[in-house]
């Protein structure tokens, strides 16, 4: 990524434990490779990850309440907050004033209506920047709501605003594209870029050319294959009917290890090089693949049906859920033996 956006940088994007494949080990990994910026959800989140990459790096913090003891855990943990509103601010800065000095990132809005400034409220901190006093402002930031879309209008016009905005505040390094923003072009790159999904190989732009490598695989084990005796059907609901002869294989994974339920009768597998189709409903710990396409005795007890890999990638997998990569990464269960290869794992 930092290849792609250099010489502006990069920022990694952690949150929702790592996007579900395991924030200690994943911040470690990029930690390693030399990563020095990370961004999380929470502060919980935040405190996992310190522990984990240790001290130097900033840990930037997306969403924080700021009520309550929220700045001195803060503080404790080395964590560096995004100011989303004038309340943060007020808090934050308060906090600084009296702790000798902080820093934040100030966030503002350019099109989302979730988090950030608003056009209003920048221009208000515009004409009282006493209220940043002892905050060192690393970055101004804001979100683009259309990236994985080169051809939105919506990106150049978040674009356009963000500059606005940011022109009448006091100067500081910006950042603005998400993954899918790293590939609209240097324009979009600013000081620091935040790619998350791209990083965990989910498609973040809807340009072929822009294929993720597959870094997550997942399989899950057969527990039984059955030939069916006489015309029947299969799972919860009996929604599908199969033929007398037919082979399935019951795989031992199902909703609760997040193999999402809507891909009951629509999902597919792969096996022995061949493409494998759910049939019936997903259960809550079994999915029944339709392995009759595939020679009696090749697939038994104990092998290894591929749910996302190279055959069947994480996009087809979203693809047949009607999701996305994201929510397919980020439902993960916790009942997954987990391993983590190559560099830095
Ligand atoms: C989640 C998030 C990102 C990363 O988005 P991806 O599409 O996963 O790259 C970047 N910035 C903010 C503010 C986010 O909430």
């Amino acid at each position: 990524m930092s290849t792609i956006t250099a010489p502006s940088s990069c920022g990694a994007v952690v949150k929702a434990d790592g996007y579900g494949l395991g924030l200690a080990k994943v911040g470690s990994a990029l930690s390693k490779t030399g990563c020095t910026r990370f961004f999380v959800a929470t502060i919980d989140e935040g405190i996992t990850l310190r522990r984990s990459i240790g001290a130097g790096s900033k840990i930037y913090v997306l969403n924080v309440t700021m009520v309550g003891d929220a700045a001195a855990e803060l503080d404790d943990h080395d964590l560096t907050p995004v100011l989303n509103s004038p309340f943060d601010i007020a808090v934050w800065g308060t906090h600084c004033r009296s702790f000798g000095g902080g820093r934040a990132i100030l966030a503002l809005d350019t099109g989302m209506q979730r988090l950030g400034l608003s056009p209003s409220e920048a221009q208000d901190l515009a004409g009282a920047t006493d209220r940043l006093d002892g905050v060192t402002i690393d970055y101004v930031m804001s979100h683009l709501a259309c990236a994985e879309d080169a051809e939105h209008p919506m990106n150049e016009e978040q674009r356009r605003r963000f500059d606005a905005l940011r022109s009448n505040l006091p100067r500081a390094p910006a950042s603005l594209a998400n993954s899918g923003g790293v590939f609209l072009g240097s324009a979009f790159h600013y000081d620091l870029s935040r790619p998350g999904a791209a990083l965990y190989g989910v498609s973040c732009s809807t340009s072929a050319s822009k294929k993720m490598k597959q870094v997550v695989g997942l399989k899950g084990k057969i527990l039984q294959v059955r030939v069916v005796d006489s015309e029947s059907t299969v799972g919860y609901g009996a929604t599908r009917s199969v033929q007398a002869g037919s082979r399935l294989a019951t795989v031992a994974a199902g909703y609760a290890d997040g193999y999402l339920r809507s891909l009951g009768n629509s999902g597919h597998g792969y096996a022995a090089g061949v493409k494998i189709p759910v049939v019936g409903r997903v259960s809550m710990d079994l999915i029944t693949f339709d392995i009759s396409n595939i020679p009696s005795g090749v697939l038994n007890q104990g092998d290894d049906v591929e749910l996302i890999g190279t055959h069947q990638t994480l996009d087809d997998l979203a693809g047949e859920a009607g999701t996305i990569g994201y929510e397919i990464l980020t439902s993960l269960g916790q009942r997954y033996e987990r391993r983590y290869i190559g560099n830095g794992a």
